[in-house]
């Protein structure tokens, strides 16, 4: 494992890469076809390694070793408290690991590595047991129906499961959706994005060190059209739990229904609202106004990329933001004083760019930012437009990126009219003391989270999911569960009539 002596954090240099390999039925191997892609350092664009190329006859091999492991394995058929056990091993293991898990999803990712070390491993590990804790307390229902009939519901596990996950939260994402599939009792195929593949085959190697059966956990990296679309179209795959963008979510929803009708579950895009009220406190405001947008490099899909400002405290509100985003450090993620690291690739970085010329071209004023920074790498200035237009691009179109619009409004209900005026609806915050405003705005808002004076506030006991194009279907929580259980109801005569 990496030091922890601290010689870590100004690293420039890229650490020994153990697992770049198909993880298929416990074994690490290369893929069929033999071919190998590149993940880049987003700090630098270089090469950090070559990762086997995973396609559909991959895919194929790792669903036969789920399906094998799900239909003749221990994993589904043990106690739930001893899944549990076992998940609760595999967690220690990742709080063993934290410091390299958090080194390559900071090369890969561009992640700040403190960060990963005490917040987002940790936290994965949490989730883990979060759901260990869960696996034993799997219940159905007893039915007393009609008078001649009575039963009870068992809950299954839903069977083979396909995770397809993004880029931005590598390691949250790989746990929030194995956590609670192990938990069921599925088998699964894991396929992480192209850009950030590193950590997720370490889990594979600490899911088999923690004693995760052969064929339970698999991890096919690849590209989405090949890879991605061999999991959302097989037709053994009983189940699949998708997160990414709107676009890619409605291929492959269509995928499922075209091939074996697998039901989906999607967390997709936003365009998610923070709403400031004149009573609120301007210090506090603007801090939770920049986090919300520069948090992760604006790489996140609950962002809160509209902010909206009551215009009592508007032009206080926008003087101390301005001065607090100058004040961002933006930087290498090794660097413990850096708030912010480089956005995930060349791709997102170019797309972000193209959305600030946009924002320009339209008329709206860019209050500070607006630019890329240093010679090399795919960093960009914290960027803030005022003047935006609720029509505008870039007030309606997820640009993932450290790009915020401001926007001004009067009345509770124009901030409402306008905060669900998006084909998205993943979160809100809201920023008031006045309990029947916060009341009013949070029941009125279609998302499906909404945030009163705090932002960012996930845990594992509360469910995260989409209203409208921001998807259906919930992780974490009680329904996170519910997702990777099947309902079988058993019915039999309360009387057979021979007695
Ligand atoms: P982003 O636009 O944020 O990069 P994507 O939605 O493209 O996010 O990617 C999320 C995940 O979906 C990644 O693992 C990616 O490889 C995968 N993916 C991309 N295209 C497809 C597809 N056509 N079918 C299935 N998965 C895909």
């Amino acid at each position: 494992g990496a030091e922890s002596n601290g010689s870590l954090k100004c690293l420039s240099e890229i650490p020994e890469i153990k697992f770049t390999k198909l993880f298929i039925n416990g074994k690490f191997v290369d893929s069929i076809s033999g071919k190998t892609f590149e993940t880049i350092d987003p700090r630098t664009g270089e090469v950090i390694a070559k990762i086997a190329e995973g396609d559909k006859e991959d895919v194929d091999l790792a669903v036969k070793a789920a399906r094998e492991a799900f239909d003749c394995g221990p994993w589904p058929r043990l106690p739930g408290s001893a899944r549990g056990k076992i998940m609760m091993k595999f967690a220690e293991l990742i709080d063993e690991n934290a410091e390299e898990l958090a080194t390559l999803d900071c090369i890969d990712a561009g992640k700040l590595f403190d960060w990963g070390k005490k917040v987002d491993i940790p936290g994965a590990a949490e989730t883990l047991r979060y759901f260990a804790g869960a696996a034993g307390k799997i219940h159905g229902e007893t039915l007393k129906m009609s008078s001649e009939h009575q039963g009870y519901t068992l809950r299954e596990p839903i069977g083979v499961v396909g995770h397809i996950i993004p880029w931005n939260f590598p390691s949250t994402m790989f746990l929030m959706k194995v956590s609670p599939a192990l938990a069921a009792g599925c088998t699964m195929v894991v396929k992480p994005a192209e850009q950030t593949p590193l950590s997720a085959l370490y889990y594979a190697h600490l899911a088999k060190l923690a004693g995760i059966p052969n064929g339970v956990i698999n991890v096919i990296t690849g590209f989405g059209p090949t890879a991605g679309a061999a999991i959302s179209s097989h037709m053994d795959i009983d189940k699949v739990s998708f997160t990414g963008s709107t676009e890619v979510g409605r291929l492959v929803m269509q995928a499922a229904a075209m091939s074996n009708l697998k039901p989906v579950s999607l967390e997709l895009g936003g365009k998610s609202p923070l709403i400031i009220f004149d009573d609120a406190n301007i210090d506090k405001a603007t801090d939770l106004a920049l986090l919300g947008i520069l948090f992760n490099k604006g790489e996140i899909c609950v962002a809160g990329s509209r902010v909206f400002v009551q215009e009592g405290i508007y032009d206080e509100f926008v003087k101390k933001l301005t001065e607090k985003a100058k004040t961002w450090v933006v930087g290498d993620p090794f660097d413990p004083k850096v708030r912010q690291g480089p956005q995930v690739d060349k791709k997102q970085f170019d797309r972000i760019l193209t959305y600030i010329e946009h924002g320009k071209r339209e008329g709206a004023t860019l209050l500070t930012g607006g630019k890329p920074c240093g010679h090399k790498g795919y960093y960009i200035e914290p960027t803030i437009f005022t003047d935006v237009k609720d029509d505008m691009v870039i007030a309606k179109e997820e640009i993932f990126g450290p790009v915020m619009s401001l926007m001004k409004f009067k009345t509770v209900e124009e901030a409402i009219k306008r905060a669900n005026a998006t084909k998205y609806g993943l979160a809100a915050g809201i920023l008031t003391d006045n309990l029947n405003i916060a009341n009013t705005v949070s029941r009125s808002i279609r998302a499906g989270v909404i945030w009163i004076n705090c932002y960012f506030a996930f845990d594992n006991d509360c469910p995260f999911g989409g209203y409208k194009s921001s998807g259906f279907g919930r992780d974490l929580g009680k329904q996170g569960l519910d997702q990777y259980l099947q309902v079988k109801a058993v019915v039999t005569p309360t009387f057979d009539g021979k007695s």
